[in-house]
């Protein structure tokens, strides 16, 4: 199998056996084996329903999994870690996203890669602009750092009632 490289977000927001959200991303990471980068932790206030902090980071991981052998890992960490499938939105000890892979585009019922949330997220982006900011999404042809900006000029928009 070829060598595929992927950006993999990651974040937490709840105490699990680890401890703090920290103490968890880290022990996450290196559950996933070595990465090639990981970003600063980006302290991230909650979105959705989920009142409590949340701590995010990226990382750029090379294997040779498919995208679906991937996710499987993942998900195997997550559960790993204290988190309950079938919730989403919810308080959560871990979460692994893939959101982006050379390959390009990949989609299938379980799984669509670029994350399809990711363009509007900026504790996704920012972190990822810090370790691959000339990396271009496959669907947008827009580099991490414009998506960035664009989603950081969004954020600044003046709101109308
Ligand atoms: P969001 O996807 O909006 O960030 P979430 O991460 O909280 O929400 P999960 O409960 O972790 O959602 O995942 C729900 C399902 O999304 C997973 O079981 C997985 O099959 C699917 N999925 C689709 N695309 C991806 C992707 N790129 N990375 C991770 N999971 C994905
Ligand atoms: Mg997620
Ligand atoms: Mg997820």
């Amino acid at each position: 199998m070829p060598i595929t490289r992927y950006a993999i977000a990651i974040g937490s927001n709840r105490p699990g056996r680890h401890g703090l959200p920290e103490a968890a991303l880290r022990a996450a990471i290196a559950a996933l084996g070595p990465v090639v980068a990981v970003s600063r932790f980006f302290p991230t206030p909650p979105l959705g329903p989920s009142s409590r902090r949340f701590v995010n980071a990226a990382l750029i991981l090379d294997s040779a999994d498919s995208p679906p052998e991937l996710l499987a890992r993942l998900k195997a960490v997550e559960r790993d870690f204290g988190r309950r499938a079938g919730r989403r939105w919810g308080a959560r000890v871990i979460d692994l996203d893939i959101i982006l892979w050379s390959g390009g585009i990949w989609s299938d019922a379980a799984l669509t890669v670029p994350h399809r949330a990711f363009r509007q997220r900026r504790f996704v982006l920012d972190p990822l602009v810090s370790l691959v900011p000339a990396w271009r999404d496959p669907v947008t042809g827009l580099t991490m750092r414009q998506l960035a900006a664009r989603a950081r000029a969004v954020d600044r928009r003046p709101r109308r009632s």
